[in-house]
């Protein structure tokens, strides 16, 4: 059977160029890059390699990059080493209702430990409003945390507008950039942010590996300690071939970034077309114009977006209600609530992202399969009409 993975958001596979870069990390090339013999030197030095290609993705300086274990470690970094530093100074944190789990549950442990967080709200499209973020801002503010794009619904923020109001206000800002970096452009100079969390497992490279972003000057507290590596931010023995991997992931992302979101955006509006002239009672959730090219997130009125999940799975076909995180929870989508739609609605949803491996065939298929599961659905359920 024809197998087709539209579940890019959740993972996607390591390219055969990365898994060719690392290979050598398991075997010949096996040194710790704390060890001062030849054996550790080739790893320091594939290590360091590794920094630049990651820091120039994101038009950085090789010492602003930590190496950590993706991106829920780096988001926590950010966010815990951002509060334990400045807590003389606040307890303030504004963040926003849509966050990752990695984020929003960082945040309601800080809440425990007696800092207060301010959750924003996000427009029926999914968009924080700056000036709604600005009001929130109080003296005691010490973190900004906005996420790039969602991972549900693929809405991209203002973040150029809101680095704008961190700097003015002088209030260091973070960005959960996992579902960006590899995808559109993500220079953190443009962005204005002072802390960047990516993930490699998103772009192509193995999973457990990401990188956090650090400004210079930027000062946070480490949250595991041990042997001071990573400029004692982030101490262990680092993952030399997944941080290989990730470099690797990084080069391969740039070179071909602008033509692969020329032809995923195609591949995107095709399937909206399709399947909304083909489902009657159907919507895309989230901004049609401020959206990743990857990303689309449909809701189908009377259907279980469960049972349509299941039903494409037996095709062939990966795609995901929710995110992968909270899908095995009954909760309705707390990104999909904080749209405004109802629960009922959120159940009806279904998260499809696309990547390198699929086609307009691929399109075509997910789209006729995709009606055939909405009407079967519906033509057996007694609120389907
Ligand atoms: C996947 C994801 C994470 C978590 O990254 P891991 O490397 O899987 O820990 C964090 N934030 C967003 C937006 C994500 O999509």
């Amino acid at each position: 059977m024809k197998r087709i993975y539209m579940d890019h958001s959740a993972t996607t596979p390591v390219a055969p160029e990365v898994l060719e870069a690392m290979l050598p990390f398991f075997s010949l090339k096996f040194g710790n890059a704390s060890s001062l013999h030849s054996f550790g030197l080739e790893a320091k030095e594939a290590l360091e390699a590794s920094r630049e290609k990651v820091a120039k993705l994101l038009g950085a300086n090789a010492e602003e990059i930590i190496f950590t274990s993706g991106g829920t470690e780096s988001d926590n970094l950010s966010l815990k080493g951002i509060a334990l530093r400045s807590r003389e100074k606040g307890k303030h944190i504004i963040t926003t209702v849509i966050e990752h789990p990695a984020i929003l549950e960082t945040c309601r442990k800080l809440q425990k430990y007696g800092f207060e967080v301010t959750y924003l709200p996000v427009s029926a499209d999914g968009l924080v409003d700056p000036a709604a973020l600005e009001a929130a801002i109080r003296k005691d503010t010490i973190l900004i945390s906005v996420m790039h794009a969602n991972n549900e619904v693929g809405t991209i923020q203002p973040l150029q507008e809101i680095g704008k109001i961190a700097a003015e206000k002088d209030i260091y800002f973070h960005t959960d950039a996992v579902q960006t970096v590899g995808k559109i452009e993500t220079n953190v100079n443009d962005l204005g942010v002072d802390l960047l969390s990516l993930s490699a497992h998103k772009f192509y490279g193995p999973k457990g590996t990401g990188a956090l972003y650090v400004r210079k000057g930027t000062k946070l507290e480490s949250i595991v300690q041990g042997g001071g590596h990573e400029r004692g931010l982030r101490s262990g023995t680092e993952n030399v071939a997944g941080i290989v991997g990730l470099a690797r992931a990084a080069d391969l992302a740039s070179e071909i970034m602008a033509s692969e979101a020329e032809r995923l955006t195609d591949l995107r509006d095709r399937l909206a077309k399709l399947v909304l002239e083909k489902v009657k009672d159907a919507w895309v959730n989230g901004s049609m114009t401020k959206r990743l090219p990857s990303n689309l997130n449909f809701s189908f009125k009377y259907v279980e977006g469960e049972s349509l999940l299941l039903f494409l799975d037996s095709k062939g076909i990966g795609v995901s209600t929710g995110s992968a995180c909270s899908s095995k929870k009954l909760e309705p989508s707390h990104v999909l609530l904080s749209l405004g739609l109802k629960p009922e609605e959120c159940h009806g949803s279904l998260r499809i992202t696309m990547g390198r491996s699929n086609s307009e065939d691929d399109v075509d298929y997910v789209a006729a399969s995709i009606a055939e599961a909405v009407a079967r659905f519906r033509s057996i359920s007694a609120l389907g009409r």
